[in-house]
């Protein structure tokens, strides 16, 4: 088995590489570019590539790496809206992804959002630094005896739902199909009343057709005065225009992302040098009450490890010809 493995950052080496250990029959060589039309022929005389979130797995793409005879994509995440499964299908290319290699390491970022933005720590944390003692500006309100909206129930919501229990929270959720691992913890609602009704919201669901700008003018006309958003889940839940005008209308308390609509060239890249023409990400940020963090809720040792050792037996069932619950099709 051998993969071509993209957009390689140091951590995600060191992580496969000791997986890798228990797996000699498997031979990963690592590259910095990442998946994309120009770089899938790369992928000539390998059975699979591996990609991550924000590489660009569109038919393009696609056609080329059928035409390098690439059969297999491992996706390095749960999330493969970046991929074009019909053409995959279409050019007899599995694809195969990491579910819930740790919903907590999501739901305790998101939970992390919401309590920094809250206690408004992003200022805190600037201020004491320059000795600057005050308490101004610094006011926030307790998540005990409020409400939380968590919208999708999956594993991640469902971590998030169990977080806010922790915290004395009510909470309410919205899901197409509802998770009996929550019952008795949240009650299901119908999304107008969760965004009414929540003091914090928090997205969980993935980005389809369905939820591509759920968060948008007429959705935010319904949250209540004074809510906390928190996306952690992709950015194009949150139509960004109107959250930028609802945060004008001083709709929100706070609002914290973990990711963004314009997040695609930034994301794990360090471009601290380059003067960012055209920014939305810097309006937000200009945002006292807005706190982004970039892509960093998978991030910890656990779910870097879950990750690897999936993404390796992934490739293994799929060179056995085994029928794996990880496959996603169109
Ligand atoms: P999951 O498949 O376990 O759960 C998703 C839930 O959303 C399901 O219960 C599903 O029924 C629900 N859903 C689908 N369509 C919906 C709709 N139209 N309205 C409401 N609910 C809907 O997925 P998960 O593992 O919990 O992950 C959720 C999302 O989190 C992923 O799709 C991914 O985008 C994101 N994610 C982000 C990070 C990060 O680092 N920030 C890491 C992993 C995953």
């Amino acid at each position: 088995m051998k993969i071509l493995f993209y957009d390689t950052k140091s951590y995600d080496q060191q992580f496969f590489e000791i997986a890798g250990e228990k797996y000699p029959e498997i031979e990963i060589e690592y590259l910095k570019t990442d998946l994309a039309p120009r770089t899938a022929p790369l992928a000539a005389g390998y059975d699979a590539v591996c990609g991550f979130v924000n590489s660009d797995i569109g038919a393009g793409t696609i056609r080329a790496l059928k035409d390098a005879g690439v059969k297999l994509i491992l996706m390095r995440c749960a999330g493969f809206n970046n991929v074009d499964l019909e053409w995959a299908g279409k050019c007899g290319i599995t694809v195969m992804r990491v579910p819930g290699y740790s919903p907590e390491a999501v739901a305790e970022h998101a939970m992390a959002l919401a309590l920094a933005v809250n206690r408004r720590l992003h200022k805190a944390y600037v201020k004491v630094r320059e000795n600057d003692f005050s308490l101004n500006g610094l006011l926030g309100f307790n998540f005990y005896g409020k409400t939380a909206g968590i919208i999708g129930t999956g594993k991640i919501g469902a971590a998030m739902v169990r977080i806010c229990r922790g915290f004395g929270m009510r909470v309410l959720a919205y899901d197409v199909c509802q998770n009996p691992a929550i019952a008795g913890l949240a009650e299901y609602t119908e999304l107008a009343v969760l965004l009414r009704e929540s003091d914090l919201v928090s997205l969980h669901c993935p980005l389809t057709d369905d939820t591509y700008h759920l968060i948008c003018r007429d959705t935010i006309a319904q949250i209540k005065e004074g809510a906390i958003l928190v996306n952690t889940s992709r950015g194009a839940l949150v139509k960004t225009e109107d959250l930028i005008e609802g945060i004008r209308a001083r709709k929100f308390f706070g609002v914290g992302l973990d990711v963004y609509e314009e997040e695609t060239p930034n994301v794990f890249e360090d471009r601290s040098d380059q003067i960012l023409e055209h920014s939305v990400t810097a309006r937000l940020l200009s945002f006292p009450n807005v706190i982004i963090t970039s892509h960093q809720g998978f991030f910890t040792k656990e779910a870097l490890e879950a990750i690897a050792h999936t993404t390796l037996l992934n490739s293994l069932a799929w060179e056995r010809g085994e029928k794996s619950p990880n496959t996603v099709e169109g």
